[in-house]
């Protein structure tokens, strides 16, 4: 890499690294306070062949910006990238001090747009204050998230896919008919009495057909680092607000490399389209029940994007355990594991049974 081709964000006025304002989404400077605006790329945010990018070599990609370094988790194997001067730290998701020596990022797959931080780290900070306050009967060492630096703003990777379906199938169509039936039954006084009811059968016809569908933004995490119950829960994104892709945005900030592959991301979509072109199918069969022997799904003009989505994001470590703890970066909604303090609990258990026994010792005394 030739130092020329470094891409710094110096301040113009002072010198200094300029960062990303999640407050106004400006480039400020943390001395000096001169603010420069992110030039806004009138191109859309494209989506791009899957096709001719399945087996796209690595030298067809390209850093996320040509000075990122990359640093991977000694404890969790999540990478990420950053830019100085930014520095590794710790690992927003296993809590542990990342002592690997950071080293110029591998290339990836562009993204091809991301939402900017608009959570200020001091927002996030405060309603994470907020949300372990609710938390009963947390341990004490909880409280450490209260600290500002406990959490990290990262982008998470992600991908959406675009796709048209078409489905070759067959099955059954079940049409619902009924019969009287004959039946036996005793009466109040013993004796056995013949009556007859309406049941309800099924007859079956053969049925086949195709079913066309499209389907379009399917949003499938590229981490593995986080929980898909967490991941779905900070729901929904505002993805119509997506930025076209610029590294100026990450200025401050850290982005966690894809740890699902464009193909296997692919894959999970295959398995988020399935249930809704089994419901089109169903529908094709009509009739009152349906059999579904054969589907043949073939997926074409497939497109997708590489997205990076905005998180604060920390790990912390209790029993051995790791838990962790999140928060949008866009709309601050928090999600996190919480442990539970057996002492608390074990000393609330105490207290009650103290009152319980204090209280029976004062009626005795009273009688
Ligand atoms: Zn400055
Ligand atoms: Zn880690």
């Amino acid at each position: 890499m030739s130092t020329n081709d470094i891409k710094h964000y110096p301040c113009s006025s002072c010198g200094a690294d300029l960062l990303f304002e999640p407050k106004d989404g400006m480039l400020t400077c943390p001395y000096c306070g001169h603010k420069e605006a992110i030039a806004e790329s009138a191109e859309p945010v494209e989506e791009q062949s899957f096709e001719q990018h399945l087996n796209i070599r690595p030298e067809q990609m390209t850093a996320l910006a040509t000075n990122a370094l990359e640093v991977k988790c000694q404890s969790c194997g999540a990478t990420s990238i950053f830019m100085p001067p930014e520095v590794a730290g710790r690992c927003e998701f296993c809590g542990v001090q990342i002592v690997a020596q950071p080293k110029s990022a591998d290339p990836i797959l562009t993204p091809g747009g991301l939402l900017p931080f608009c959570v200020t780290q001091d927002q996030a900070s405060t309603e994470l204050k907020h949300w372990l306050s609710t938390r009963w009967f947390a341990p004490n060492g909880l409280k450490q998230f209260a600290q500002p630096e406990a959490i990290h703003g990262i982008y998470l990777p992600f991908w959406t896919y675009d796709a048209s379906t078409r489905t070759d199938y067959t099955g059954q169509r079940g049409e619902h008919y009924y019969e009287t039936e004959t039946y036996y039954e005793q009466d109040a006084q013993g004796n056995q009495v013949q009556r007859t009811r309406q049941v309800q059968r099924t007859r079956w016809y053969p049925a086949s057909g195709t079913v066309l569908g499209a389907f379009d933004d399917i949003l499938i995490p590229a981490t593995q680092s986080l929980s898909t119950d967490h991941l779905e829960a900070l729901e929904p994104w505002g993805l119509e607000q997506l930025k076209p892709y610029d590294p100026a945005f990450l200025s401050g900030f850290k982005a966690q490399r894809y740890q699902i592959d464009l193909g296997e991301g692919f894959d999970r979509a295959k398995e988020t389209m399935a249930p809704t072109i089994e419901g089109d199918v169903r529908a094709d069969i009509g009739g009152d029940e349906q059999q579904i022997d054969s589907l043949d799904m073939n997926y074409y003009d497939v497109t997708f994007k590489h997205l990076l989505l905005p998180v604060y994001a920390g790990a912390y470590r209790y029993n051995g355990k790791v838990f962790q703890i999140v928060v949008n970066g866009r709309t601050a909604e928090i999600q996190g594991d919480r442990p539970y303090s057996v002492w608390k609990i074990a000393l609330l258990v105490l207290a009650i049974l103290v009152l319980i026994l204090i209280i029976i010792v004062a009626i005795n005394a009273g009688k």
